[in-house]
């Protein structure tokens, strides 16, 4: 089985006393044991070992970037080498805001994914079809492009979470209905199947990101093929630990 997973994206938003405060209710939270939920809240950098610090320890962190391979003269990049010093478990890669608004392309994701990988980080790699490419019906062919630029270079699935983010729906507060969900994680599931083998389909994780909210999150979290969520607005609010409850 497959366990449930919870990511928790802030983006680039809070300041050290909304981070404290955000803290503060998910440590007083009861909520399912670590066996049962994975819950993992990725803060901007400048607060990752804050947070990391403060949190109750059932609960991890995640980076939402890192450079694409060993540090150096990159000014303003942050590297695998330097989140694994602070041990920082996870790493988020390709999300669509970056390969949107700073151009990463799906071959520079999989070299990050790659990178992070061979560092020993573990990997919430990020894909997901724009409304056009929706429309068009080209959806499944873009996310398996995006797909297959990452799984060709993974070497470990253990420690790869596959998040499938339409675009279409992240920030819009459109949600896709989780039966459009449904359908494209278990296309996905089928394509690892195809391309990369029987055991890996079945055991990897593909959550759902894009508008999950506490009101939404229980009938997504039903569907088969749907093994969690990548949350942003609502991982900033109280709602984050419903939808954390949403995994049984
Ligand atoms: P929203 O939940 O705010 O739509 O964002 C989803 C997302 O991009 C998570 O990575």
């Amino acid at each position: 089985a497959r366990k449930f997973f919870v990511g928790g994206n802030w983006k680039c938003n809070g300041t050290t006393e909304e981070v404290k405060k955000i803290v503060t209710t998910l440590n007083e939270a009861e909520v399912p044991s670590e066996d049962v939920v994975e819950v993992v809240v990725s803060p901007p950098f400048v607060f990752l070992t804050f947070v990391k610090s403060l949190l109750r320890s059932d609960f991890h962190v995640a980076a939402q970037n890192c450079w694409v391979r060993k540090g150096g003269a990159f000014t303003g990049e942050i590297s695998a080498e330097m989140l694994v010093n602070l041990s920082i478990p996870w790493v988020i890669i390709g999300h669509s805001e970056r390969r949107a608004l700073l151009n990463e392309s799906n071959e520079f994701v999989g070299d990050k994914v790659a990178y992070a990988l061979s560092q020993g980080l573990k990997v919430i790699a990020c894909i997901g079809e724009t409304l056009e490419e929706r429309e068009s019906g080209s959806t499944m062919a873009v996310v398996a492009a995006q797909t297959k630029a990452i799984a060709g270079k993974v070497t470990n699935w253990d420690n790869v979470v596959l998040a499938y983010e339409p675009v279409w729906v992240i920030g819009t507060g459109k949600v896709a209905t989780p039966a459009q969900a449904q359908e494209v994680h278990c296309e996905l599931r089928k394509w690892l199947h195809e391309n990369v083998g029987g055991d890996i389909a079945a055991s990897t994780r593909i959550i759902y990101g894009g508008s999950v909210n506490g009101a939404n999150c229980k009938e997504l979290a039903a569907q088969p093929d749907v093994d969690g969520f990548l949350v942003g607005g609502a991982s900033l609010k109280p709602e984050f630990v419903d939808i954390i409850k949403a995994a049984t």
